[in-house]
């Protein structure tokens, strides 16, 4: 893919990059080995420090770079601020939690002939990142925030149409203070992606994508014996149990199924709701998406803006194509609009089978499939037919069904009266298709080191 900016407004290219030459990507490749091992000495109240700093230049140039975000990617820019807020609210939470989270962990000496013995965490090295457009802001920050409080160097290859936030990234880090090529931008293609992991000086990997490059990258790394972390897609379900507060599971259905226009692994895209609020649930939600207003990402009024890319908006109008043709019904959306730009309607389908595309796959824009069910187990069932398991949510106030739903849903994060989101406090990551590996939190942060195991025996007798 061409490296460039590209209005998704107007399908106009804005800016173009060359890619880097095999000798520049040769070239940064020695820095981050170089960089790594001086980096790795640092102690990690100095890595907090610097945190502290690129989160407060961040703070400064939030209005700037939410216009960017909005310009390379179409999410609106009220969405973008907040974007912009995580990604300083991540920085300051390593910042803070970093050198805690880097404690030895002790463990029993005396119950393996020891004077001492404690695991201790160490850096690894070079870690490079390949991450999506959607959140290109703090995707690629969630993993820039952890890797450099716990040592580690990063080299970023961010999706071919976010170039410019990818080179603001480095520049932030560089303008915070931290040592020189400590965190890098890699302008290269994904076909470079294979070299780069492959190279002794790049010690793992972690990529956040769609399940072929997941396929691809996870391959490489274990044929190298190198650690790496999938995030991959999602279908998430969206269970609304008679005993909830209707208008509230509505209204964040909507917003389940919307924000960053529809375009997040962690929406919510299958509603499974009970038969007995199932008509009262699909006339509040349907209404409610219809009234969206769809239009410029920069105006204050829109809440849906364009999808990020002419392929995207055509998958997803091909998948809602495909179910209609196959007997799905659309109470609102369901039809690709004229004119310029790549917009898509808000659309809530009913009448959804198996042998349509989106029943198995990930539709990554504005539409929800919704489902009547009888029982929660019903729910379950048909939640867990997916071959993804990233988030879950579950809308319900009985103890019962909470427990069952936490107990048997197949994902990795369950989130009840609310739709899942990511925090730095804890982990993000799926099962299944959906990926290994964790995010954010310790967990994530641990991902890329070497958890040292260290055993001092008793003294010799005098
Ligand atoms: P994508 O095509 O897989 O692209 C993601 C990144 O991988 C880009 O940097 C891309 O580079 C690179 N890439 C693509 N194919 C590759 C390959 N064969 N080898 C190495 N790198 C490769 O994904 P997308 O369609 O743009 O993004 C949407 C997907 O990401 C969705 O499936 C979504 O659910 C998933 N996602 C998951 C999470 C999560 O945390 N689980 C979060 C956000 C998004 P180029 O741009 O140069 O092609």
């Amino acid at each position: 893919m061409a490296i460039r900016t590209t209005s998704p407004v107007t399908g106009e290219v804005l800016k173009s990059f060359d890619e880097l030459t095999a000798d520049q990507l040769e070239d940064k490749l020695a820095r981050a080995a170089t960089a790594a091992e001086s980096y790795r000495l640092t102690t990690v109240d100095q890595r907090a420090e610097w945190l502290g700093r690129a989160a407060d230049h961040l703070e400064k140039e939030a209005d700037s770079v939410s216009e960017l975000i909005t310009t390379e990617m179409g999410k609106t820019y009220r969405a973008a601020q907040e974007e912009v807020a995580k990604s300083v609210h991540g920085l300051r939470f390593y910042a803070a939690e970093g050198p805690a989270y880097l404690k030895d962990l002790p463990a029993d000496a005396s119950r393996v002939g020891a004077k001492k013995t404690y695991v201790t965490y160490q850096p690894i090295g070079p870690v490079l990142a390949v991450m999506p457009w959607n959140l290109p802001l703090w995707q690629a920050m969630r993993f820039a925030a952890p890797a450099l409080t716990a040592g580690n160097v990063g080299l970023l290859k961010h999706a071919s149409n976010v170039p410019q936030t990818a080179l603001y990234m480095e520049q932030l880090f560089r303008d915070a203070g931290f040592p020189d090529d400590v965190f890098q931008t890699l302008l290269i293609s994904s076909g470079r992606v294979e070299q780069v992991l492959r190279d002794e000086r790049v010690k793992a990997a972690t990529l956040t994508g769609s399940e072929p490059a997941g396929k691809s990258v996870g391959t490489i790394a274990g044929s190298e014996i190198k650690r790496v972390v999938l995030e991959l897609g999602g279908s998430d379900p969206f269970i609304v149990m008679p005993s909830t507060n209707l208008e509230r599971a509505t209204d964040v259905a909507v917003l389940a199924r919307t924000l960053n226009n529809g375009q997040s692994c962690i929406n919510g895209k299958r509603f499974f709701v009970h038969a007995d609020i199932y008509d009262a649930f699909v006339a509040s939600f349907a209404a409610k998406m219809g009234a969206l207003v769809v239009g410029d990402p920069m105006d204050e009024s829109t809440d849906v803006g364009p999808l990020a890319t002419e392929s995207g908006r055509g998958d997803v109008a091909a998948y809602v194509d495909d179910a209609l043709g196959k007997g799905a019904k659309a109470l609102v959306g369901g039809k690709r609009p004229e004119g310029a730009g790549w917009f898509y309607p808000p659309t809530v389908l009913t009448d959804i089978t198996p042998d349509m595309n989106m029943y198995h796959e990930e539709v990554f824009g504005p539409v929800a499939q919704v489902f009547r069910v009888t029982s929660l187990q019903q729910a379950l069932e048909l939640a867990n037919g997916h071959p993804y398991g990233l988030g879950s949510n579950l809308w319900s106030e009985d103890e019962a069904e909470r427990q069952m739903f936490i107990r048997d849903v197949e994902s990795g994060m369950a989130f009840i009266n609310g739709h899942t989101t990511s925090y730095p406090e804890i982990p993000f990551g799926g099962v299944k298709r959906s990926g290994y590996g964790r995010e954010l939190s310790d967990l994530g942060m641990k991902e890329f080191m070497n958890a040292k195991t260290v055993w001092i025996g008793p003294d010799a007798p005098a």
